[in-house]
This record gives C-alpha cells, sequence and structure tokens, in this order.
C-alpha cells in the first residue's frame, strides 16, 4: 500500500497553524538561540576573576534594554534573567549570592550565562524534513525566528458510507434499520491527519447510485467507503470501483476485526474499501489509512506507530488472524475488555488501546509483553 503513495505538492505554511503537519523541507534557524550571550539568573554581571569581592555598580542590563558600556575591572551591572550579558563581563552572581552595594560570593568563568548559539546556531536545522510538527516542534520554530515552513498540502479524502440500513441519528429507525456511524467516525480520524474532509452523504445497496457518489469521490486524494466490501450479494462497492477503473491492490486481510478491507488505485487517488461493522472500520483505519495519510504527508515514520505494554489477562490467540483487541490501558498494563464483537462500538468507545495479538496457537499468558495502538 505504501507503495503506491506519491507524495502530495507541499505548500508555505504559517507556523500558527503548523502544529500537526508534516515538513516538506528541513527548518532552519534564522538566529543564533540565544543572539546573544544572555543571563540565565536575576543578579549583577561581574568579571568572575574579580570575585569573591566588593564590586562598584555601573549600569543595569534589564531584558530587552542592553547596557552597552565594557565592564572593567572591579565592576557590576545589574543584570535580569533573559538580559545581554555586557561586554568584559563573563559570569553573573545570582542575587541571592550577593550582600550590600555590592558584596559578591566568588563565581566561575561562564556562570549563569548562556552562550550565544547555546541551542541553535543559525543555518543549523531547527526541525528536519519527515517530522510531524508537535507543540515543542512549532515553538522551536518561532524561537529560532521561522515565521513559515513547507509542508506537504492538506490531503483532500472524500468519505462514503454505503448501506440501505442506514439512517442518520436523530430520525426515527424503521424496521430493519439502525443508526450510521461511520462516517463521523472516519471523519474524527481524518481530523487528526489534517485531511479536509468531503462526507458525501450515504448511499443505499444500489449500483447506480453508488457509481455517481463514487465518479464524485474520486476527485480526492483518498476515497474511504465504508461497507459493501464483503461477498454478499448487496456488496457492491469492488465491482462499482472497477467499472470505473480502479485497481484492486489487495482486498482481504488476516485481521480480525476488519477482514474484508479492500484497497485500490484510480490514478493517484488511493480508494480504502472498509467494512461496515464500525469496530472493523475504526481497525482499519488505524492499521492501512492512517499511516497513508501520514506517507502522503511525507512523514518519514508512516506507522503504524505500536507502543509497548503487557497484558492484565490472559487471551486467547485466533489461528489465522492477526487479532487487535479493544483495551483499557493503565500504565502499562493493558486490560482486554468484554464485548469483542466488530459491531460493538459501544464497548469499544471504553477502549484507549488496540493490542495486537499476533496469529497463533493457545493464548497469550498474563503479564505476556504485547505491542498496542494507542486510540
Ligand atoms: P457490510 O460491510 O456492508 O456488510 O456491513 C456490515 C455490518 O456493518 C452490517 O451489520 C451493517 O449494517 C453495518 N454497517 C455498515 N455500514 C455502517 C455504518 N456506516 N454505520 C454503522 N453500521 C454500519
Ligand atoms: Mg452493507
Amino acid at each position: 500500500m505504501l507503495a503506491c503513495v506519491r507524495v502530495l505538492a507541499a505548500e508555505d505554511v504559517p507556523i500558527a497553524v503548523a502544529a500537526g503537519r508534516v515538513l516538506a523541507s528541513d527548518a532552519i534557524a534564522v538566529t543564533d538561540l540565544p543572539p546573544f550571550p544572555s543571563s540565565a539568573m536575576d543578579g549583577f554581571a561581574v568579571r568572575a576573576a574579580d570575585t569573591p569581592g566588593s564590586l562598584r555598580v555601573v549600569g543595569h542590563s534589564a531584558a530587552g534594554r542592553p547596557e552597552r558600556r565594557t565592564l572593567a575591572a572591579g565592576e557590576a551591572v545589574e543584570i535580569s534573567t533573559g538580559a545581554v550579558v555586557p561586554e568584559g563581563a563573563d559570569a553573573v552572581v545570582p542575587v541571592e549570592r550577593t550582600s550590600g552595594a555590592v558584596e559578591v560570593e566568588e563565581v566561575a568563568p561562564g556562570e549563569n550565562v548562556r552562550p550565544r548559539g547555546g541551542d541553535v546556531f543559525a543555518g543549523a536545522i531547527v526541525v528536519a524534513a519527515g517530522t510531524r510538527l508537535g507543540p515543542p516542534q512549532v515553538g522551536a520554530l518561532a524561537a529560532a525566528g521561522i515565521a513559515g515552513v513547507r509542508c506537504a498540502r492538506r490531503p483532500r479524502v472524500a468519505v462514503l458510507a454505503t448501506g440501505s440500513e442506514l439512517r442518520a441519528p436523530g430520525s426515527p429507525l424503521a424496521p430493519g434499520e439502525i443508526y450510521e456511524s461511520n462516517s463521523v467516525l472516519i471523519a474524527a480520524q481524518l481530523a487528526q491527519e489534517n485531511a479536509e474532509v468531503e462526507l458525501l452523504p450515504v448511499v443505499g445497496d444500489d449500483a447506480p447510485a453508488l457509481r455517481a457518489a463514487l465518479e464524485r469521490a474520486l476527485r480526492c486524494d483518498v476515497v474511504i467507503t465504508s461497507g459493501g466490501v464483503s461477498v454478499g450479494p448487496h456488496d457492491l462497492v469492488r465491482g462499482t470501483l472497477a467499472e470505473l477503473g480502479a485497481v484492486e491492490v489487495f482486498w482481504r486481510v488476516a485481521v480480525k476485526p476488519g477482514k474484508p478491507v479492500a484497497f485500490s488505485v484510480h490514478g493517484e487517488t488511493l480508494v480504502f474499501g472498509l467494512p461496515g461493522n464500525p469496530v472493523s472500520s475504526l481497525v482499519g483505519f488505524e492499521l492501512f489509512v492512517r499511516p497513508a495519510l501520514r506517507a502522503l504527508q511525507g512523514a518519514r515514520a508512516p506507522g503504524p506507530l505500536y507502543l509497548r505494554g503487557r497484558l492484565a489477562r490472559s487471551v486467547r490467540r485466533n489461528a489465522q488472524r492477526d487479532e487487535l483487541v479493544r483495551a483499557r490501558r493503565r500504565g502499562e498494563v493493558l486490560e482486554p475488555l468484554d464485548g469483542q464483537d466488530s459491531h460493538m462500538i459501544v464497548r469499544a468507545a471504553s477502549a484507549d488501546a488496540l493490542v495486537l495479538v499476533a496469529r497463533g496457537d493457545g493464548e497469550l499468558a498474563a503479564g505476556a509483553a504485547v505491542a498496542y495502538l494507542p486510540i
């Protein structure tokens, strides 16, 4: 699947709205940081060689208002945190280590002085291409004087739920109907990946309507359908996609839940057919769609990004399929929840982890080391 991904074109993004985006090129520091030797403390800038001793206060250096004179022997400049350490001074005596006017304790050269460029030098990489920007990264960009960055553009993603039984919540259910939940679930997952979401109206299991909706959806970078990819007579999604010229890359995976997942490409558009059962949809997105969206944006590590934990109790393995078991996490301990059926989205809603139980015989013992995806 990842081999089918072509990274989206880059665009300029102001840093104020760059959190969550993936850097398309290295972000380079505009300035040394700190831009000048700066005081780490409130106190007195001194020549370390003059300490301990009694010094003459000849000026004041405040943050943003530097003292411009050069310090001579026996002199001190009152200084605040973040202020420029004046020429001639090589240390700061914290105010707590002074008395009178002005008796200072001994300090070593460089003590309490933050050297120019100690964090980063102008021209050096602040954040590397392929990194997803989180809060510390956008803070670092700003501090290094970077106002905007290059990021892959946001992927346009069409979401199309299919099924004649589906009704929007808020309207009454007729016999045999259920509430449609996958499109809001998928849209919420997409919101975490910078997607521009086009939520299409739900279509019934009707070939012409499905075809019309898919034709429209295929104009996006990614299409996510829900339902209709299994083996029943009303599962029309794969056939309709094939008629429209999509090339299927795979169909069905050895994963529980989510076995009927289908993946095809139509030109440069990636098409994910997620199964209708809501937990299958959730799991299929985490395993396939989320990494694809990250890869589309040029992420170096598109995932899925598993963490390490331990099982609170034993879990029976599935012989044929890797299973993603909904679990609640306490520290590194994962408690599998009751109600693991793929339609049980309300049970799944109290999980915060999908524990990977690799296919095999017998069971994984309580305390076994496992990988999990946070959700
Ligand atoms: P399907 O994959 O179309 O065979 O659907 C499998 C199961 O998921 C059926 O019980 C459907 O009623 C249910 N289902 C399909 N789509 C949705 C949806 N969008 N929201 C909630 N349940 C769905
Ligand atoms: Mg269906």
